[in-house]
């Protein structure tokens, strides 16, 4: 077979398996390799300060002191109750050469497999930013639930490794969740940086992505580890498959996106808490 089909058959059986199915069939599947547990402890993992202040608020928690995961870990947990359930809030922290906060899959996944760690949460929640794909339906400050969780800039074309470094994982179904809040979904593919090549924007549409940021599959990678219930829940600060550069339209919109994310999310916390996996 030539590269390019072989990885179209991949590709395929990537995409199968994240979008597929109708939500009876993909509950019943993720059942088989999951606990149907209550949710009563959620951990939600945000990277950016700037997303993850106004969700502490909105939620009602307080820094944990002295420090829950100690340092050398760059991460800070907040804590409290929202909804009947005990809610943890981890973000990544800053970067202790630039100052800046710890984006990308290496805190992310860090980050996540302390904070499972340390917390034992139910569910996992990957929150924060991403860029929207308008071909998906996505426009600015909307908040997508994710249907599963893949990288599209890990390639490497050897037997068995190319399936790994597309690192695809499925999210908990949450399709009563979704209409309840009436939210877009999607697949929340993940890179290392805020823009894209031509090769990530193949694998982008490969994997009928809706949203693309640089977090989801890394959290879903350490969530797995754990085979904890991990999904995200994304609002979009920029359009992907647009006219405008990134970063121009991030720094516009990351205030509108935040306070969706601040909105949205205590009603996602109150939704899911007390439910079993089976019923999101
Ligand atoms: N310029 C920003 C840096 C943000 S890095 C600043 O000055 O603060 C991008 C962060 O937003 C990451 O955590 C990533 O998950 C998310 N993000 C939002 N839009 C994105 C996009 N189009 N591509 C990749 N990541 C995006």
């Amino acid at each position: 077979m030539a590269d390019s089909t072989k990885r179209e058959s991949l590709e395929a059986d990537v995409v199968t398996t994240l979008n597929g199915g109708n939500a009876e069939e993909l509950q019943q599947a993720y059942l088989a390799s999951h606990d149907d547990r209550t949710v009563r402890v959620i951990l939600l993992l945000v990277a950016m300060e700037a997303e993850a202040m106004p969700m502490v608020t909105a939620l009602g928690l307080h820094a944990d002191e002295p420090a829950v995961i100690a340092p050398p870990a760059p991460c800070h947990s907040f804590s409290g109750e929202h909804g009947g359930a005990q809610v943890h809030l981890v973000c990544f922290g800053k970067c202790k050469a630039t100052g800046v906060d710890n984006v990308g899959t290496v805190p992310a996944a860090l980050t996540a497999y302390l904070a499972i760690q340390a917390f034992k949460p139910d569910i996992v929640i990957s929150a924060g930013t991403a860029g929207g794909f308008r071909s998906r339906g996505a426009a600015i400050a909307d908040v997508f639930v994710s249907t599963g969780m893949v990288n599209h800039d890990r390639r490497i074309p050897i037997p068995g490794f190319d399936k790994y470094g597309i690192g695809a994982f499925d999210a908990v179904p949450t399709p009563r969740l979704q209409k309840a809040l009436s939210l877009k979904s999607g697949v929340v593919t993940s890179g290392n940086s805020l823009d894209y090549t031509a090769e990530d924007m193949a694998r982008m549409v490969q994997h009928e992505a809706a949203v693309k940021e640089m977090e989801a599959a890394a959290v879903a990678w350490s969530a797995d580890l754990f085979a904890c219930p991990v999904f995200c829940i994304k609002s979009v600060t920029d359009i992907v498959d647009g006219e405008r550069p990134a970063q121009e339209e991030f720094l516009e919109n990351l205030h509108k996106s935040a306070e969706a994310l601040q909105r949205v999310l205590p009603l996602v916390v109150e939704f899911i808490s007390g439910k079993r996996i089976s019923e999101l």
